[in-house]
């Protein structure tokens, strides 16, 4: 609340109104007692002897990121937060306190304490404290973002550039789900099609794999990323970061059984591969250790093999199968079958 705002009328009379807004939102948080939260100028936390902070940040931009007419504010405040809790989990970590910062319009204050109830409803159930951000006046879209720390032992991240030949590219849950939910709603589709709804369900509530992320850890796996943007271009950064070539058979890929019903086989497949916003894990593991991982992982969304990592082969590199040979991802990451 100390930058000059351009044409924004009397800053006294603005001031009034975000102050009464911030402490809408802030009455939302609880706040935890050991340290200083909502209400100084920074908030204040400690970690445990022996852990690295580790610290990530999400924008979301209404238009962009997120539509109101296809998505509620709860459900885009829940999911700001999933996304950031989602790194915390690919780096095997744990929560956590956030900031939030809202960009908005004093006609839409209604919307930002919905977004803040949604992060509240996650934050709750993930032991994430909100202990202070910024609000500010936007003229256009809505803004939202949330920087989130949580806490790891240095010894046990999980990274995208530990892959080792001969290791196997793994997978939790299904994945797809929430392309083929925004594809529905592209298509027309009713944002409360019950028919729809596991689909519709992983695209506004993705549920973060904190606790898969934190077992594979504790398991001495040392590769993982989140699976933002499709598994192909995931099994693309750990190859690039890890400098191996890896081979991702894409007819292994655990797809939602709605989005075959819905969109056939070959493009429930193509969502998996190329659609993004699954936030499952996707994490390399030494064969030998399979079936250990396989049950620590039981209750946590689970282990499905989706390719390897060879030993030998260009560094980089990502070959894509369809069970029986090779197929080729376009510049547009559809799949030629
Ligand atoms: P400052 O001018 O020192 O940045 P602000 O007036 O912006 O303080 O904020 C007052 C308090 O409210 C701070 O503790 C800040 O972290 C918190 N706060 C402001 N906006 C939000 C928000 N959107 N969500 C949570 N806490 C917020
Ligand atoms: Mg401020």
């Amino acid at each position: 609340m100390t930058r000059p705002r351009v044409g924004a009328g009397t800053r006294r009379a603005a001031d009034a109104g975000e102050f009464e807004l911030i402490g809408e939102l802030a009455a939302l948080f609880a706040q935890p007692a050991d340290g200083l939260g909502i209400g100084d100028d920074a908030a204040t936390w400690t970690t445990p002897a022996g852990l690295v902070s580790v610290g990530t940040t999400d924008m979301l931009v209404e238009g962009i990121h997120f539509r109101l007419d296809w998505a509620s504010p709860e459900d885009v405040g829940w999911k700001a937060l999933a996304v950031n809790l989602s790194d915390l989990a690919a780096m095997g970590a744990r929560p956590g306190r956030a900031l939030l910062s809202i960009g908005v319009s004093p006609e839409r204050r209604e919307q930002a304490i919905g977004i803040a109830r949604g992060i509240q409803a996650i934050a709750t159930r993930t032991g994430t404290s909100v202990v202070g951000g910024d609000t500010v006046r936007s003229p256009g879209p809505l803004v939202v973002n949330v920087a989130l720390v949580g806490v790891a032992e240095p010894d046990h991240l999980l990274r995208r550039d530990a892959a080792r030949p001969g290791d196997l590219l793994a997978v939790t849950g299904r994945l797809g789900g929430a392309a083929a939910g925004l594809a529905a709603l592209i298509d027309g589709r009713a944002r409360d099609d019950v028919d729809l709804q596991p689909l519709l369900d992983a695209l506004h509530r993705p549920t973060p794999r904190l606790a898969a992320g934190q077992a594979l850890a504790a398991a001495d796996v040392r590769c993982a990323i989140d699976i933002s943007d499709g598994l192909a271009s995931e099994a693309a950064h750990i190859a690039k970061a890890s400098g191996m070539s890896v081979e991702v058979d894409l007819a292994a890929a655990p797809l939602f059984e709605t989005a075959v019903r819905t969109f056939g086989r070959d493009r429930a497949l193509q969502l998996a591969a190329t659609g993004g916003e699954d936030y499952e894990l996707l994490y390399a593991v030494d064969p030998a250790r399979l079936d250990a991982l396989t049950e620590a992982l039981a209750d946590h969304g689970g282990l499905t093999v989706v390719g390897r990592v060879l030993d030998g082969g260009r560094p980089g590199e990502v070959t894509f199968l369809d069970g029986s040979g090779p197929v080729v991802l376009d510049a547009k990451g559809y799949v030629a079958f």
